[in-house]
């Protein structure tokens, strides 16, 4: 799954009395051993071997009937069987074709009990249920996405059964260790169609003129990645490496999909060849469902990945080069799990990061593979950022975190699970180098395939390819919350050599006292060749190659904070514009984050964006603009202070805005199209005249660029965040009368996205209206969060029993503190804590914590480390 960039989720108080008793050690119909000890909801007696289920769906008034046959192995004697179910109603239940069952539902524990009058055997048996269940408006379970096409309102029909919600669909063994195959079918409106997981095996039209699709049965696979898409639909398709590869649109935007159907089809035989395992299925589809999720934007169901359509299809009216990069990258994020989370799946949620920060790590390495001109491991530093952002607060968590309820299922979906993730695979690849690491992999899927497995299971088939333990570091990582700090305490030229002594500590914001531990693989280079080592116990000397510039972390592949003793990073501001971009990146956000931090002075970083290039890599000047909106926010309404930075800013961003221009050049490198928005967006958060005159001066005019094109959203960016009553509603008109899914759910989200406080709230009054749709009113809150984080969550506090139902069910919790995290405002601590009190249960208060130990950071810096950066700027001004 890829988490929707903005908003993430939870589920609130229904799910905390989630039974969290019946741990066994029985063994599932894994080929391979899994766990010794899987963590289960239900009891053990009872497994499924095989559903055959039959689905007809009313989408008019969102709900659907359903039977399904599961073939089930009791294992003990026992006259009850306890399997997941919500918000269903059972009608019949047999066992065998004939013993009645009585079903006794527990909503808390999202199960149903079926009892029966006879003590059932051990041995095989069949089950057969039929029920009636919901469609759901949010997209979680079985649930509808509502457009407008050809004039009409149209409905279509998706499934998202990650992590817990297949149980909304059918009754069953919902967690991911009860691997079986499946058998669906589903009976739709003549003139629709369906896709499944595997081809279609038949087609029959029935007497009332509805037509039954049969898909083909599945390999054995976890229940959460059963899928299921129902609607006009259009497929494209193509083949690549012997498999069927298709983009699945609404009728009539096929074309759309052309972009991500071309990345599949060169992604997927360079899997086949990393993994060592050809793709398994025979055909491999990317869904795409119009709308939006707080949760998600794409799920890896097996051969059958959902999309929502703005991160899969390029729509030449709005998708910015930025956006197209990342169809690329989210496609390979869904594509790897195809093989890692899908072939071998985890044997329960505590290895959801295994999944997560694997798939991660694998669609940076197939896009740096396939699209080098991307520079994908400069943008990877990204990425470490926010995890570090994560976990350098006391409300931080493992990488391996227990999970027991539905609730902590739902939040471990964070930058913990996927940016550390990837972060920690990277560093270890390169501890164990690429090919032992490529090596490691191909034996554990081989090993594992059709099975489950454990974190550990991989550290052991790595292991063994590099003939080198990595489990120690591996554990240090991945078990203990935090990021280390390398301090780089001295260093010596000694005979074409420079010594380093390093000490070990812990990078925290908020814990002066941590002290962590942890075995740190450090690469360092000076000029030559880089020198490896490892800190244990604290400290470490190396000896590095050479005696220039000395660079820590070099390359940029570990997990860690470097600190440098002043006079070493005095050397390394004075060479700064001559080391690779990929340093230059990690230091200045080392650097920056150090100081704001307070373990060096806050200026610092600065003198580092003075050394920056004029001409820097792109990807440089997109971390300095995001520095320079990050000060820019600290000044909040102080105007001349915004003004002084802005000083400073232009000085640095407009040399590569006067490059680039505003006009896109043909084949000019493609990361000089990303950062022309990102200058544009930025020199207008910051109020640069001549940007924000000319985005007016295009959208008064109706340029062509403001019509459709890579420039489009940029510019409305900055002119609906500048506007006026008249400006908004020309855009609210603009967004009424758009006809592109892709492009109604953006201009809905530019409403909220205005500096205009009383606009503002015009927006979210909308957003509690019928006219923008149910899945795109929470985009709406989330915009306006990004500039009134407390107008945003006080109205949707005052109003959440109208806003929750706009949230999927397993995101409220996150929704509301989400929205709050931006603010700077000490009392937004006390209403954070009064909605947990009222709300939440202590399980599910997670992301509230988190919220408020952020806004209590932002306090502080703004308290203690802005004035430094003001003496700076003013210091600058005087230069
Ligand atoms: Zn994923």
């Amino acid at each position: 799954m890829r988490p929707f960039p903005l908003l993430s989720a939870s589920l609130i108080a229904f799910a905390a009395a989630v039974s969290t008793g019946a741990i066994a050690t029985a063994q599932p119909a894994a080929r391979a051993p899994a766990a010794p000890q899987v963590p289960s909801q239900l009891p053990r007696n009872v497994r499924p071997l095989h559903y055959t289920i039959a689905a007809t769906p009313d989408a008019r008034n969102l709900r659907f009937t359903g039977s399904v046959q599961i073939d089930i192995e009791v294992l003990q004697p026992t006259d009850r069987i306890v399997l997941n179910a919500v918000d269903m109603t059972f009608s019949r239940v047999t066992l065998d074709g004939a013993g009645q069952g009585r079903a006794t539902m527990d909503e808390d524990a999202q199960t149903a009990t079926l009892r029966f009058a006879d003590m059932i055997r051990p041995g095989r048996h069949r089950l057969s249920i039929d029920y009636s269940g919901k469609i759901y408006t949010q997209a979680a379970g079985f649930f509808a996405l509502d457009y407008t096409a050809d004039g009409g309102p149209k409905r279509a029909l998706f499934t998202q059964f990650e992590a817990p919600d297949a149980r909304r669909f059918f009754p069953g063994w919902d967690e991911p260790n009860f691997r079986t195959p499946y058998d669906l079918s589903v009976t739709i409106p003549a003139g629709q169609q369906a896709i499944g997981n595997m081809p279609e095996e038949r087609r029959t039209r029935n007497a009332d003129g509805t037509v039954t699709v049969t898909f083909r049965t599945t390999p054995a696979m976890s229940s959460y990645l059963l899928f299921l898409a129902i609607g006009e639909l259009d497929r494209i398709t193509t083949r690549s490496a012997g498999v069927e590869v298709g983009v699945v649109t609404r009728r009539g935007a096929g074309e759309q999909g052309r972009w991500a159907l071309q990345s599949a089809a060169r992604i997927l035989p360079w899997y086949n060849q990393y993994f060592g395992t050809p793709y398994p299925l025979p055909k491999l589809d990317n869904v795409a469902g119009p709308g939006t999720s707080q949760f998600f934007g794409a799920m890896e169901n097996w051969g059958a990945i959902f999309s929502f359509e703005n991160i899969l299809l390029v729509d030449p009216a709005i998708t910015t080069p930025e956006r197209q990069q990342r169809i690329f990258e989210v496609a390979a994020h869904e594509m790897a799990h195809q093989w890692f989370g899908d072939l071998v799946t985890m044997a329960w949620w505590d290895d959801l990061w295994l999944n997560e920060g694997f798939a991660s790590w694998m669609a940076t390495k197939a896009t740096q593979a396939l699209h080098p001109e991307w520079e994908p491991l400069l943008g990877r530093i990204g990425g470490r950022e926010q995890a570090i952002q994560l976990d350098s607060l006391r409300t931080t968590h493992p990488v391996v975190q227990h999970v027991t309820t539905v609730e902590q299922i739902s939040q471990a979906f964070d930058s913990i699970t996927y940016e550390k993730g990837e972060a920690v695979i990277t560093m270890l690849e390169d501890y164990v180098g690429e090919t032992a690491w490529r090596d490691g992999v191909r034996a554990y899927i081989r090993q594992h395939r059709l099975g489950n497995t454990v974190t550990d299971d991989l550290w052991r088939a790595v292991e063994r390819a590099a003939n080198r333990p990595i489990t120690a570091i591996a554990h240090d990582f991945t078990l203990r919350p935090g990021v280390p700090l390398i301090r780089v305490t001295g260093a010596r030229c000694v005979g074409g050599r420079t010594q380093v002594s390093l000490a070990q500590g812990q990078f925290s914001r908020d814990n002066p006292q941590a002290a962590g531990r942890w075995r740190v693989p450090v690469i360092a280079a000076a000029g030559g060749a880089p020198a490896r080592t490892l800190v244990q116990n604290g400290a470490a000397t190396s000896a590095v190659p050479g005696c220039g510039t000395l660079v820590v972390n070099y390359g940029q592949t570990g997990y860690y904070r470097t600190l440098y003793a002043a006079p070493l990073l005095a050397a390394i501001t004075r060479n700064y514009a001559r080391l690779r971009p990929l340093d230059q990146i990690g230091l200045l956000a080392d650097n920056w984050s150090l100081g704001l931090a307070g373990y060096q002075d806050a200026d610092l970083a600065l003198n580092l964006v003075r050394a920056a290039p004029e001409n820097g890599n792109p990807r440089l000047l997109t971390r300095m603009a995001g520095i320079f909106g990050q000060i820019n926010g600290m000044y909040a309404e102080d105007g001349a202070h915004r003004a002084m930075l802005g000083r400073f800013a232009f000085a640095k961003l407009e040399p590569a805005m006067r490059r680039l221009g505003w006009t896109p050049r043909r084949g000019e490198p493609a990361n000089d199209a990303v950062l022309r928005n990102d200058l544009i967006e930025t020199l207008g958060e910051l109020g640069h005249p001549a940007t924000i005159a000319e985005a007016n001066r295009r959208f008064g005019a109706n340029d062509p660029s403001v019509q459709a094109g890579p420039l489009r959203s940029t510019i409305l960016g900055i002119v609906a965040y500048n506007a006026d009553e008249a400006t908004w509603e020309r855009f609210r008109r603009m967004a009424r009368d758009e006809r592109s899914p892709v492009v109604r759910v953006q201009l809905y989200q530019l409403l909220g996205g205005v500096k205009d406080e009383r606009l503002a709230r015009r927006a979210l009054e909308l957003a509690l209206t019928d006219e923008v749709g149910a899945t795109n009113a929470s985009q709406i809150f989330g915009a306006v969060a990004a500039e009134h984080p407390d107008l945003a969550f006080d109205y949707a506090v005052a109003h959440r029993c109208q806003v929750e139902p706009l949230v999927d069910a397993s995101s409220r919790s996150r929704f509301f503190a989400r929205l709050a995290g931006g603010s700077a405002d000490p009392a937004m601590v006390d209403k954070l804590n009064d909605y947990a009190t009222r709300y939440l249960t202590p399980q599910s208060r997670g992301e509230v914590d988190r919220a408020i130990a952020g806004i209590s950071d932002r306090l502080r810096v703004r308290r203690e480390r802005l004035p430094q950066i003001t003496r700076w700027l003013e210091a600058w001004r005087g230069a």
